[in-house]
């Protein structure tokens, strides 16, 4: 084919790719290496109310919130391996309307920058009604459940109850309390999600840990495993003391759920170079790999008849997760089956609270 009419067609693939971006819903928005506008789509001018004398100034001029600003930062000053857990995208409140949410994504190629600007308030409105229906049924099955289980003990009580209904007596209470268990979970994790704001304090973690040491022992008394809690460091965190309480445990009765009878499992709190570590080990059943990804899903449980003997709600490790995001740490799960499984999190060091400094 000669020269000229590849030049022909490659301009006119360049023109059908520009009008077809030209074209999409989403803000398209191509930033040169000053992070200033090159090129943008009718959708980032309707958006940002640009005019064409805005080429070459910055997007900052365009887009102020701080948010926002720390994401691009990251994602253009990062490009080592450190960049594995950096965001891909980040969730904004629109600044000129505030019931309009906008998921931003920077693509950093050579030089330049691809941001499209997605409009996520549909999403969004929908996610919200997701977590108050269950909030709302949470707190619905709460007062009924009360009663049940408050008559139900009275009747078990009975000393002249017939034998042949005293089974049944026994499952009903077993599995009221399997669902109060459920319907609590539930209502944490929706408290979890939908306050915006959380009650942080400074925590002394050395006091907060042996409270959980203590629970577990008292868990431990049928399973007779070997527990021990190191505390390598007295750095306490900021946070929130109710619902790390509760994340942690959680872990460490997993730790003892999930290990054969006198097994061996180690707390830990230790000091890195990023902050301050917790993590669970244990040697018990562990975890195959195909499972890992998922377990933190809600009611996404390995093996489901183990868990519910064992009084699990199947919600524990969505938990964790939550309270670990409110407090910028991430889970950690190394497990290998039948050798046994490490769960963990680093609280970045602006979580924690020096010792030196009480
Ligand atoms: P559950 O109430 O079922 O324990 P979780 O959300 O706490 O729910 O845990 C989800 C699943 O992860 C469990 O059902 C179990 O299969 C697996 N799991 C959690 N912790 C451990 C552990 N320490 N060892 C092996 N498996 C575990």
């Amino acid at each position: 084919m000669p020269i000229q009419d590849n030049e022909q067609g490659a301009t006119n693939q360049l023109k059908k790719i520009r009008s077809a971006l030209r074209a999409l819903r989403d803000a398209v928005i191509l930033l040169n290496d000053d992070d200033g506008l090159e090129w943008w789509n009718q959708a980032a001018q309707d958006l940002l109310l640009l005019q064409s004398s805005d080429k070459g100034r910055r997007i900052f001029d365009f887009i102020q919130v701080p948010e926002f600003i720390k994401y691009y930062q990251e994602a253009t000053t990062l490009n080592t391996d450190a960049d594995a857990d950096a965001d891909e995208s980040v969730h904004i409140v629109s600044w000129q309307d505030p019931n309009r949410y906008l998921k931003c994504e920077l693509t950093p190629f050579g030089d330049e920058k691809l941001l499209i600007i997605y409009d996520v308030t549909r999403l969004q409105h929908l996610e919200a009604m997701r977590r108050d229906f269950v909030a709302n049924v949470s707190h619905e099955l709460r007062t009924p459940l009360t009663v049940l289980m408050g008559y139900l003990e009275n009747f078990s009580d009975q000393p002249d109850m017939p034998a042949n209904w005293r089974r049944g007596f026994e499952l009903m209470t077993q599995q009221t309390a399997r669902m109060n268990r459920v319907v609590n979970d539930l209502l944490l994790l929706s408290r979890i999600e939908i306050e915006e704001t959380h009650a942080f304090n400074e925590i002394d973690m050395t006091k907060l840990l042996t409270h959980v040491y203590d629970d577990a022992q008292a868990y431990n008394q049928e399973y007779k495993h070997t527990i021990h809690l190191h505390i390598d460091t007295y750095d306490g965190l900021y946070g929130s003391e109710m619902y790390l309480n509760s994340a942690l445990s959680n872990l460490v009765i997993n730790a003892i759920k999930y290990t054969p009878k006198g097994g061996n499992i180690s707390i830990s709190w230790t000091k890195t170079a990023e902050g301050c570590r917790f993590a669970v080990e244990d040697n018990g059943i562990g975890i195959a790999p195909q499972h890992l990804a998922r377990l933190t899903e809600r009611f996404y449980r390995v093996d489901s008849g183990r868990s519910r003997a064992t009084g699990g709600t199947g919600l524990g490790l969505a938990i964790v997760k939550h309270v670990l995001y409110q407090h910028e740490a991430s889970l950690q799960i190394e497990s290998v089956e039948g050798i046994g499984s490490t769960f963990s999190a680093v609280f970045p060091n602006n979580h924690v609270r020096s010792a030196a400094m009480n």
